[in-house]
């Protein structure tokens, strides 16, 4: 052996020691069920995209032959390109072999030595690199602390150019940072944002076009967007998207663009389609996000925003026991160690598919849930550990009066004949009614079922208002803690609101609406508007407002009179499954039991 390799080998053996070795073990294609590739949608094995791939192949060739500046590519790549910005609703696109080369291509291009960046702590070691490459200053915040960002925005002052880099949802914590707060952020202090959409395209916003969609109004701060095709979009290569100005630059000055062999046409050809398709894969959105949550909620672990649930274990060595135990009962899960996570932050990194079965997702739980016990007390700073909550459902309406009474005894029903022991609580009662009575009688709930307001007030009006007739203010934080009390019983909970979502709870010392606490209560909505004309737009706004809290609703229920395609069309434009519920004459408990039995309603609660 050459004293070269043995140098390598003393190396080799400090990492084997540390519990951080890697070797070609790991490279097993198919090592069980895979919770592990971020093939979050199943499409790298859609037959539309493959059919689309391999036509591709025999009508251009089979390589991008040159760089794209010398005749490199083919018709079909500026075709992805165009298709994909449509996508974001943006001017332009540039695609690159892979979502590394676009984020070490932009970043070198974009800023140089006198330039500034601040960037997450978390972010892709793409990105990491991209920095170090460009020269730049970089200064690094503490992951999705906007105090801390805002403290390192004032060191960066005085620089050409301050580049901000965050992710529209970050791999490893499985989690999203208030991108419009960031967004705000840059615009008070002159700096750019770059958003890496890598594991939010095609799972976040609206037609999947990512966490950045979510965001109704920026202020014009992002400057890019990264979209990965080999994740959601099941193929591979990547688009910076932005301006045509950006995409011109990043002709010119992306070295990771210039200065490499353009991705082979099949490459194109795969990206076209599996935009194509996921923008149309609302059922495998839901189904993905649905199983993550549930798979979270039953691990005891915080709501995760995407498809990714990280399991924290902590020690390097555990985690891959862990992992290797997991593999013993045909379940693939990766060990995630340093460096890509910090020392002491071992995890494992399960990833929901929409492809998962219940009983995949009940095999996988059971091995955990053995590692539960010894988890607590020593769980890494990333995700932290959830208390013990049990599932909620929170009944929004797009206004009053439009039917979540009765969508409440419906699913409250629902619940019952599928034999969970449910409660139902409606946090704020304004008025002479008595929702609580009605839907329990409607719903045939024993009263042990109903649980006591916790505000009631004599004015039907909005919550902030009949609490300043009566002289009180609603307190969000009791608000809160009374949810969670209730769901610490780990009975279900159906809650119903009062009124539209954007009512207000307070306006003072700030305002509060309804959605500011189902934003903080972390619960399951479920959307209830009426079904007539007028009802498309106050449905969409909902949702939107819905997204933009990073909250999506798990069924919509059009309640009365169908009007035109109505039902047809929102189940186009909202991700969720839709329910028509027809008017009762007469609003009988015996007819809400009937719909109840010919409806699987009690599919949201599951
Ligand atoms: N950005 C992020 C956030 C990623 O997670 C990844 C891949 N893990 C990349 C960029 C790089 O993308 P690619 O695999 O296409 O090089």
């Amino acid at each position: 052996m050459s004293s070269f390799d043995q140098e390598l080998l003393a190396e080799q053996q400090e990492r084997r020691a540390a519990g951080l070795w890697r070797d070609d073990s790991m490279f097993d294609v198919a090592p069980g069920v895979d919770f592990g590739s971020n093939d979050y949608l199943g499409l790298a094995r859609d037959p539309a995209i493959v059919a689309a791939m391999a036509g591709a192949v025999h009508e251009h060739g089979a390589g991008g032959r040159s760089a794209r500046l010398l005749a490199g590519g083919s018709p079909l790549h500026p075709h992805a390109e165009r298709a994909v910005a449509a996508w974001l609703q943006a001017e332009a696109a540039l695609l690159f072999p892979s979502g590394y080369q676009a984020n070490v291509g932009l970043i070198g291009a974009l800023v140089g030595a006198d330039d500034a960046i601040v960037s997450d702590r978390d972010i892709h070691a793409s990105s990491i690199d991209g920095a170090r490459l460009s020269r730049a200053r970089v200064f690094v915040h503490a992951h999705g602390d906007l105090a801390d960002l805002e403290h390192q925005l004032r060191r960066a002052q005085g620089a050409r150019r301050l580049l901000v880099l965050t992710e529209g949802l970050f791999s490893m914590g499985g989690d999203r940072v208030p991108l419009a707060a960031i967004d705000a952020l840059c615009a008070t202090y002159g700096a750019w944002l770059v958003v890496d959409e890598a594991h939010s395209i095609g799972l976040l916003g609206p037609d999947g076009a990512g966490a950045w969609a979510d965001v109704a109004t920026g202020s014009g701060r992002v400057v890019a967007r990264i979209v990965t095709g080999g994740k959601a979009l099941g193929v591979g290569g990547a688009f910076v998207v932005g301006s045509k100005a950006l995409r011109a630059h990043l002709v010119n000055h992306a070295r990771s663009f210039l200065f490499t062999t353009a991705p082979p046409p099949a490459l194109a050809a795969g990206l076209l389609a599996a935009v194509e398709r996921c923008r149309g894969a609302h059922g495998e959105r839901t189904r993905v996000l649905g199983n993550a949550r549930r798979l979270a909620e039953r691990l005891e672990l915080p709501r995760p925003a995407g498809a990714i649930v990280p399991f924290p274990v902590g020690d390097s060595g555990a985690a891959v026991a862990l992992a290797a135990r997991l593999r013993e009962q045909g379940l693939y899960v990766p060990a995630v160690r340093p460096p890509t996570v910090a020392p002491g932050e071992a995890r494992l990194r399960i990833v929901c598919h929409a492809t998962h079965t219940d009983e995949q997702i009940d095999r996988l739980i059971a091995v955990l849930r053995e590692h539960v016990p010894a988890r607590a007390g020593r769980a890494p700073s990333g995700p932290l550990p959830a208390p013990r909550l049990g599932k909620a459902l929170v009944v929004v309406g797009t206004d009053t009066g439009v039917g979540k009474t009765v969508a409440s005894a419906l699913l409250l029903r629902a619940a019952i004949r599928a034999g969970r022991d449910v409660a139902y609580w409606k946090p704020v009662q304004t008025g002479d009614d008595d929702d609580t009575a009605t839907v329990g009688a409607l719903a045939n709930a024993p009263a042990e079922v109903l649980l006591p307001n916790a505000v009631k007030l004599p004015l039907p009006a909005s919550p902030h208002a009949a609490a300043a007739a009566a002289g009180v203010t609603i307190d969000v934080d009791d608000l809160l803690t009374t949810c969670a009390a209730h769901r610490r019983t780990e009975r279900p909970l159906l809650v119903e609101l009062a009124g539209g979502l954007l009512v207000p709870l307070s306006l003072a010392p700030r305002p509060v609406t309804q959605a500011d606490w189902l934003e903080r209560c972390g619960a399951d909505v479920v959307l209830v508007a009426h079904a007539g004309l007028g009802t498309l737009n106050h449905t969409l706004l909902t949702v939107e407002a819905l997204r933009r809290r990073g909250l999506t609703p798990r069924a919509l229920l059009l309640v009365g009179e169908p009007f035109l395609d109505n039902a047809a069309t929102l189940r186009r434009l909202v991700p969720a499954p839709v329910f028509e519920v027809p008017p009762f004459a007469p609003l009988t408990a015996a007819a809400i039991d009937a719909f109840v039995q010919a409806h699987d309603l009690d599919e949201v609660w599951r």
